[in-house]
């Protein structure tokens, strides 16, 4: 096999940091009584020695994932975003946007166009070039980076909101790797993507989407007449210093995401044996790219989980990748609702709590996966002998 390149800066020394074995392609959702078995593909994070991007190493073809329904938390987080970046006076009126969205949905051009900004299709040049949650679906991230930097009008700003690495080593959320995202973004690594691209960051807004979401604005260094980096300000700065606090380019300290699959995997498992002992009844809520991984990693199939309630009718029908867990309508947590409901999105917590207040109401109760952690482990908000926080909204609300 070939050395890996970085998709990046095209270094080949660097780390494989996290190993989820043979999985899935996740956005393989086959029709229920398609029989298996699925065809499996390796799962790994590389860690750049060059430039620090972390990413995904092998990079199986795969087929589109259905559109999943948009969150509310997406859509209240694009709106939010778009009032502060207007606040700070990115936003031209009369200017031009390109937009570089997630082919997972929620575009953000219908608030700037309230704004008064145009949308500028093909190759065209625009003073806004923006870039949501898109960039990462790019295998090749440099190819990526000059794409959206080669439109970009003189004294025009970039804004790219990713998913920051430090949220997933901080809270242990090894399951946002999967197939299809190529890149996992520290705001360090970003930073150094685009000095050799000349751009420097101006700032920077974080959200709690995701448990940690960032948007970057960078600019040209040669605007504002500038010979040089233009220096970071406060938010840039912090984000930067609290990535050097967590070691964010340190191979080390990225497998301890390995140490976070085993923990949540058992706690999973664990939790669920115990709920099918004791005749409660249960139901998974989220049909996402990061419950199937941990679905895998803990064993658990249709025996433990009967079904994952999913909002996307596009979804109803088939099962969840590499097992023979059906994806049904959570239409039945109003009329017969369970014990139980183990939300594999966090983000989806408070909107389905709201949804579907029958399931309190007939004494259930909602679970976050991600708050299901093994005690062994030593998770430090974790109380002794008790997996699950009750409710689990703690997650999805910080
Ligand atoms: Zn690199």
């Amino acid at each position: 096999m070939a050395e890996h390149e970085c998709r990046a800066c095209r270094g080949q020394a660097g780390d494989l940091v996290l190993d989820l074995g043979e999985q899935p392609a996740c956005d393989y959702f086959p029709e229920y009584d398609e029989p298996g078995p699925d065809p499996v593909y390796p799962l790994q994070m590389w860690l750049c020695s060059s430039c620090g991007l972390a990413q995904l190493l092998t990079d199986p073809t795969v087929p589109a994932e259905p559109r999943g329904a948009e969150p509310a938390a997406l859509v209240a987080q694009a709106e939010d975003a778009v009032r502060r970046v207007a606040a700070a006076g990115l936003l031209p009126v009369n200017g031009r946007v390109a937009e570089y969205g997630s082919p997972h949905g929620g575009s953000w051009l219908g608030l700037l166009a309230s704004r008064g900004l145009s949308a500028v299709d093909g190759t065209g040049e625009a003073d806004v070039i923006l870039d949501c949650f898109g960039m990462m679906h790019a295998a090749d991230q440099a190819a990526a980076l000059g794409e959206r930097v080669a439109r970009l009008a003189p004294g025009g700003v970039l804004l790219l909101q990713y998913h920051s690495l430090d949220t997933i080593v901080r809270l242990g959320q090894w399951n946002a790797l999967r197939h299809g995202h190529y890149a996992y973004y520290s705001t360090t690594a970003l930073v150094a993507m685009l000095a050799v691209v000349g751009l420097s960051p101006r700032t920077s807004w974080s959200f709690d989407l995701y448990g940690g979401t960032v948007l970057l604005a960078a600019r040209r260094d040669t605007d504002d007449g500038l010979t040089g980096p233009a220096s970071p300000d406060g938010t840039i700065r912090a984000l930067l210093a609290a990535e050097q606090l967590t070691g964010i380019t340190s191979p080390a300290v990225l497998r301890g995401l390995q140490s976070d699959v085993t923990a949540h995997a058992s706690a999973l498992h664990d939790w669920l044996s115990a709920m099918r002992d004791s005749g409660k009844t249960l139901l998974g809520y989220g049909a996402a790219s990061r419950a199937v991984a941990l679905l895998r990693a803990a064993g658990v199939d249709r025996d433990l989980l009967p079904a994952v309630a999913d909002a996307s009718p596009a979804k109803h029908g088939l099962r969840m990748p590499g097992t023979l867990i059906p994806v049904i309508s959570p239409a039945g947590l109003r009329a017969g609702p369970p014990d139980a409901v183990v939300v594999f999105v966090p983000d989806l917590m408070a909107e389905v709590r709201e949804a579907y207040p029958q399931v309190e109401a007939g004494g259930g109760e909602w679970v976050d996966a991600a708050a299901l952690r093994s005690d062994e482990v030593g998770q430090e908000d974790s109380q002794p002998g008790q997996a699950a926080a009750p409710g689990g909204a703690d997650a999805a609300d910080r």
